[in-house]
């Protein structure tokens, strides 16, 4: 399985950090060895100074596909999860700044903590989900689906354009705004709606 996420796909969050909000999604992938699982714990990465939270909605891929139309793109995710797309500020900003490739800040080992999955059937309105990460028991970004600048089903058919997309697969489909350092010791609580999905420790 592969991982892909979007950045900058709440507006509020692109003008946290000064980037423009974009005209195109802005696509990286993570190797499925930064996969998280089961609430394990985080192990700080010893090459940054500066790991960011980003708590975001996740969508799980049913179905193979490529070159798949918004219009259906609705049919190829069956699953929603929360994840943390873990990134080493420190590192991104120093390869934006000479404009590399975004990798080392965001594709490493455990940075793509993932809940388990819900059926989407069971929330009514797939575009107006709240969802929040507290930090220490302090609420520290909170969210609704129905900020996206992006759709889900956009998000597939742009993606599907350049990857197949097969049955498995994660889409990180980009955080809101109060992305933050995290410290040894910070307990990460992750809520979709009122239920608790993500509850692990930074160690
Ligand atoms: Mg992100």
């Amino acid at each position: 399985m592969k991982i892909i996420a979007i950045g900058r796909n709440y507006a509020e969050h692109a003008k946290e950090l000064n980037n423009p909000v974009p005209t195109v999604p802005v696509i990286f992938t993570k190797p499925d060895t930064a996969l998280l699982k089961d609430n394990k714990p985080f192990y700080h990465p010893d090459f940054s100074e500066d790991v960011h939270h980003e708590i975001e909605v996740v969508l799980k891929i049913s179905k193979e596909g490529k070159h798949i139309s918004e219009k259906f793109a609705d049919g190829y995710y069956d699953e929603i999860a929360l994840g943390i797309d873990f990134t080493a500020r420190d590192i991104q900003q120093r390869h934006k700044e000479k404009g590399l490739p975004w990798e080392l800040a965001k594709a490493f080992d455990n940075s793509a903590p993932v809940s388990t999955f819900l059926p989407k059937s069971q929330f009514a309105d797939i575009y107006g989900l709240n969802f929040h990460l507290d930090v220490n028991g302090q609420t520290r970004q909170a969210g609704n689906t129905k900020n996206l600048l992006f759709s889900f089903e956009y998000i597939i058919a742009f993606v599907s354009k350049y990857f197949t997309l097969k049955k498995g697969d994660l889409i990180f489909t980009g955080t809101p705004q109060g992305v933050a350092k995290v410290n040894v010791g910070d307990r990460l609580e992750g809520y979709l709606e009122d239920e608790k999905l993500l509850d692990f420790y930074v160690k």
